[in-house]
């Protein structure tokens, strides 16, 4: 079994544990073919190392090594290292998966296709988003604000939250709809709370705008283009990660959130 390691800097030293600890059990180390990978840090690391193996995801195990307080990709910390190889050598794991979100976005003269683990989103930091909203091409309202984001349930715990959206729970199969200030006034308003709905729907986001800006997760596409428009909805593309057995979801938002 082959292992990767993708981590900050300042965790240098406890990626150093983890080759010591591959190196001593007989894996051998391929940050570019790996079987498992190591990301040690935090969510943002984490989504960071997702997108390093975008193209590989079926082929790779993810474990999470915390670095500092409990993250939502993360199961374990550094104590554990020696025991995820154990379990590794064992093969006795136990895995989720967390499905990513597809978005093909339309420019005037462009198409782009793009995987997220957390969320897509359309903003416009510069002047009023106008963006008419559709879900499986029924149509639902003409926004007015900053922005609209996609939200899997992966990524309900990041942006998603910030904006007043619902945490989801990771086993829900649901996608969820969050406004950046929409506007709401006498002349123009936009449903105003976020809206969550199955996950084997598509949200269409349409507009005609040269300043609108696709972010997903940690990215965001660079084009000197009119954006159209954003189809979003679940992809076939998963990432598998290796979860503890004493995995709690109500135990991450308490630590994250609550503590
Ligand atoms: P980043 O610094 O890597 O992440 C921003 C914060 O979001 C960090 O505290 C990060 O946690 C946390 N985070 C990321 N994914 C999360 C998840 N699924 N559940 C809970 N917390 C999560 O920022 P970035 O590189 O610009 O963007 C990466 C992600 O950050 C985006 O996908 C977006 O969701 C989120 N973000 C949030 C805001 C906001 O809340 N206002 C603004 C921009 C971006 P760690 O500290 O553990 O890394
Ligand atoms: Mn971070």
């Amino acid at each position: 079994m082959k292992i990767g390691i993708n981590y900050k800097e300042k965790n240098a030293i406890v990626a150093d544990i983890i080759v010591d600890e591959a190196l001593k059990n007989g894996f051998e180390l391929d940050d570019d073919n790996p079987d498992v990978v190591f990301s040690v840090g935090g969510d943002g690391t984490f989504l960071k190392t997702v997108h390093k193996y975008i193209d590989k995801l079926d082929k790779i195990l993810f474990v999470g090594i915390n670095s500092g307080s409990l993250g939502f990709f993360y199961e374990f910390s550094k104590e554990d290292i020696s025991l995820i190889f154990e379990r590794l050598a064992n093969k006795s794991y136990k895995i989720k998966e967390h499905a990513l979100l597809k978005c093909v976005a339309t420019y005037k003269n462009s198409k782009e296709e793009i995987f997220a683990l957390n969320e897509i989103r359309m903003e416009n930091p510069f002047h009023t988003l106008i963006a008419d909203v559709f879900i499986n091409g029924e149509e639902l309202e003409t926004f007015r604000g900053n922005g609209l984001i996609v939200s899997s349930t992966s990524g309900s715990s990041a942006y998603n939250k910030s904006l007043g959206g619902a945490l989801i729970d990771h086993d829900i199969d649901a996608l969820e709809l969050t406004e950046v200030a929409g506007i709401s006034n006498n002349v123009y308003r936009s449903l105003g709370s976020s809206l969550v709905i199955k996950g084997d729907k598509k949200i269409s986001l349409s507009c005609k705008d040269s300043n609108a800006v696709v972010g997903y997760d940690h990215l965001n596409i660079k084009k000197d283009d009119e954006l159209l428009k954003l189809d979003v909805c679940y992809s076939e593309r998963k990432v598998k990660i290796i979860y503890s057995e004493d995995h709690s979801y109500v135990q991450k938002i308490r630590k994250s959130f609550v503590l």
